[in-house]
């Protein structure tokens, strides 16, 4: 028996050395696709060895598709379509889901004085950015306008139990395309921890969660992409430690007239695309769904704004601000801290 026990300890001794001397090379495993307009893209990094990746790649398909099974304005039978289609001014049953993004949306609102607004569909669909194809042209004043009276989340109202949405306008029309794809990436990264991964990055157009470490056992290194439209190239790297991580711009989705640029990110004050020459913004925050919104909020708002609000919500907020001279960057507080973070590893 001692013997025994003595062999089983040398055993465990030995094989402690070569796990010391070899330690297990990580194994990414990659699933990708298309969702909500654009792709998405899920890493991880040493999956527990009883998950079959190709059923965990159904289910979080089966995922994405509820989701936009109830947000989406792209699908014409999703909830969301119905709700925007139903004139009934009464309260109407939604999905706990629906409700729960819908109430944080409002919240932004109020939060931002009405910059950040999903009833800003009608404008957005009359500018071109909504599923319908449409021209892209300077639409008339007076189409501006009636759009803009059907604009105003005042009009929208929620009922928790049982969760139900009531429009005080017949016309009202939601949007929720600067908040749904935080919302589907913090429910995958939810998922996920469930099934015992702990060590992820979760992507879907460009709004992302991190989790643990990469596959080089470091903290996961989030590219920030410089704001020259048809170019991918990296403007600023940050590492970022379970975090959510999301991006507006006006760099990519936008048309141009007469040497104008028109971007998808509309002023709900004015009805117009955004015209100052804040042309990116990134925010993170522990939930995506909230660095999401805000990234939208702050393209809305303007860089002054952007960065007071930033300052007084203690956000990690990184801007481009595009001048006569080139790309300016510009960070909050709590960004510049992440940068000491990474300056201060990188001298480990
Ligand atoms: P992206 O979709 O490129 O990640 P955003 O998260 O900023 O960018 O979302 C932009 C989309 O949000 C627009 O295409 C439009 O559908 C909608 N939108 C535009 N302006 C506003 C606004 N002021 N408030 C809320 N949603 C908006
Ligand atoms: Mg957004």
């Amino acid at each position: 028996m001692k013997k025994l026990i003595i062999g089983l300890i040398f055993i465990a001794l030995v094989s402690l050395l070569i796990m010391t001397q070899y330690p297990p090379s990580p194994v990414l495993t990659h699933l990708q696709g298309s969702t909500m307009g654009t792709t998405y893209s899920v890493q991880m990094v040493d999956m527990p060895s009883a998950i079959n990746s190709q059923s965990l790649h159904q289910d979080l398909k089966r995922l994405l598709s509820d989701i936009n099974g109830l947000m989406s304005t792209y699908q014409k039978d999703s909830e969301l379509s119905r709700f925007n289609q139903n004139t009934s001014t009464d309260w109407v049953e939604v999905s706990p889901a629906l409700l729960y993004v819908v109430d944080s949306a409002l919240q932004f609102s109020q939060r931002s004085q009405g910059a950040f607004d999903i009833t800003v569909g009608p404008l957005v669909n009359l500018w071109g950015f909504g599923p319908a194809v449409k021209a892209q042209q300077i639409p008339s004043a007076n189409d501006i306008a009636t759009a803009k009276t059907r604009t105003g989340y005042q009009h929208l109202k929620i009922r928790h139990d049982p969760p139900a949405l009531k429009k005080a306008r017949a016309d009202l029309y939601m949007d929720l395309s600067a908040i749904a794809k935080g919302y589907a990436v913090d429910k995958i990264a939810e998922y996920l921890e469930k099934q015992g991964i702990q060590h992820y990055l979760v992507d879907i157009g460009g709004e992302l969660h991190t989790s643990g470490h990469n596959a080089e056992h470091h903290t996961w290194r989030v590219a920030i992409e410089q704001p020259t439209p048809g170019l991918r190239a990296v403007q600023k790297i940050v590492e970022a430690q379970d975090m959510g991580v999301a991006t507006s711009g006006s760099y990519r989705n936008f048309f141009q007239l007469q040497g104008q640029r028109f971007s998808h990110t509309i002023d709900p004050h004015t009805g117009w695309p955004v015209k100052h020459r804040l042309v990116s913004t990134t925010v993170l925050h522990s939930d995506t769904m909230h660095a999401d919104a805000w990234a939208t909020t702050f393209m809305v708002l303007g860089m002054k704004q952007a960065l007071i609000i930033a300052e007084q919500e203690k956000l990690a907020v990184f801007l481009l601000e595009d001048t006569d001279t080139g790309v300016v960057e510009h960070y909050s507080s709590a960004f510049a801290s992440l940068l000491i973070q990474e300056k201060h590893h990188a001298g480990d």
